[in-house]
């Protein structure tokens, strides 16, 4: 790990500013440091590494495109991209608990709420001190989430939020949860709910065999009380947690980058140093075909993103746009991390490479954030103007 070298064959470092680089290096050192050396036995053991969420809060990686009045970074999207995909090349569950907290949770705080909401939350959930969950997914409601059940009704000087919701990133762990739930309209609506609140628990999903190191659990809610000030004024419909997602799926895009890149460098030095028949396994058209393709397919990657980003910077991104990049992207990392996997033979399955956990992780990155047959038919939808989904 400590030798890892970055892929960077059409020098898109050139693409990049001063401050981009600098970013980029701290957090890969970050990352190098911090989560590296303790990432495998945290995901053998399929526990959270709880420690991180305050180094994350202190090297600026939750909600770098906040305003920095509320506590963020003020940065662009490039750097942004640039840290998920840093914090992924060390893992996805960690990027998992990066992306929740910025986009799906200070995201719709910034976008949708009160000035109050902004300032009793951001400046928390951007210094580590508080943790933040996203709740659409519903166990019967996952690619359709229009259908949920959870709802809230109007009592006067509260809400009574009732429901449950399956799937939830950080859930255990968090401070607060982004619940998107209907209202006696039907309508969808984003509330704060906060941990500690009568009839809100958060029971842990177990047997995970992919994002081990990430904690996933259920959102219940039996009759809880939530404050009128604690609904996001600023949005109404399923918009809402959509543009969180397009928010959050830009970085996945990135992050998926960063475990290609990991699983490449890996496994070109395997191919480099192993020697089988009396020659470097590298030396082999086989091996060679397998890591010219990954190569190839990274950099085209890297390009996609770097454009994406400059779209993002510009505000001009679509909602397609960003499907085409999260789908290309995680296959492109899951396809790289199965011939990676090949070129270590049998160390391939071992927790001695990161490949297998990369591997078992990217088989949940390519199914949250929308499957990746809906990012395809989000694509079908916008070539042809009819959605297949429906
Ligand atoms: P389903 O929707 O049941 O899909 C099953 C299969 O059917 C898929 O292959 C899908 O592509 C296919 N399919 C469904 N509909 C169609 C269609 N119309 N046409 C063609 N094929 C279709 N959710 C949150 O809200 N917050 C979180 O923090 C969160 N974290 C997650 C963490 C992990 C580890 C995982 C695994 C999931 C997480 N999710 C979260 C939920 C995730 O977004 C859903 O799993 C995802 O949207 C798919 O829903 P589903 O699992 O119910 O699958």
């Amino acid at each position: 790990q400590d030798r890892f070298e970055a892929p960077d064959f059409y020098q898109i470092d050139d693409l990049l500013t001063e401050e981009h680089k600098l970013i980029r290096d701290a957090v890969r050192t970050f990352v190098k440091k911090e989560i590296s050396p303790i990432i495998e036995d945290y995901a053998q053991r399929a526990e959270f590494p709880q420690d991180i969420v305050k180094k994350f809060g202190e090297i600026g990686a939750f909600g770098p495109t906040i305003p920095s009045e509320y506590g963020g970074g003020g940065l662009d999207y490039i750097s942004y991209g640039l840290i998920m995909q840093e914090i992924e090349r060390g893992d996805s569950g960690m990027r998992s608990t990066v992306s929740v907290q910025s986009s799906l949770v200070m995201y719709p705080i910034y976008a949708f709420g009160t000035e109050e909401q902004k300032q009793k939350y951001l400046p928390k959930l951007a210094s580590g001190e508080m943790l933040g969950c996203f709740g659409l997914t519903e166990a019967d409601y996952g690619s359709n989430p229009s259908g949920m059940q959870s709802h809230f009704t109007d009592e006067g000087d509260h809400y009574l939020l009732n429901g449950s919701k399956m799937w939830i990133s950080n859930a255990p762990y968090a401070d607060i949860a982004v619940v998107w739930a209907k209202n006696e309209n039907g309508r969808v609506r984003g509330l704060i709910v906060e941990r500690g609140m009568e009839g809100f628990s958060t029971p842990e999903i177990h047997n995970k065999w992919s994002l081990r190191a990430s904690t996933t659990g259920e959102l219940v809610f039996d009759n809880v009380k939530v404050p009128k000030e604690n609904l996001l004024p600023g949005i109404e419909g399923l918009r809402g947690p959509m543009q969180c997602l397009d928010s959050a799926r830009y970085g996945i895009a990135w992050g998926a980058l960063g475990a290609a890149m990991d699983c490449y460098d890996s496994a070109k030095r395997y191919a480099l140093e192993r020697i089988q028949f009396d020659k470097p396994i590298a030396s082999f058209q086989l091996t060679q075909k397998k890591l010219a393709e990954m190569l190839t397919e990274i950099t085209k990657a890297q390009l996609l993103c770097w454009r994406l980003g400059m779209l993002k910077n510009e505000d001009k991104a679509t909602t397609a746009q960003i499907s085409l990049a999260k789908r290309n992207n995680v296959e492109m990392a899951l396809n790289i991390a199965r011939e990676a996997r090949q070129i270590h033979g049998g160390m391939g399955i071992t927790g001695e490479y990161p490949i297998m956990r990369h591997m078992m992780n990217l088989e949940s990155v390519v199914t949250y954030e929308g499957t990746h047959d809906i990012h395809l038919l989000i694509l079908g939808n916008e070539i042809t103007g009819i959605p297949a989904f429906k």
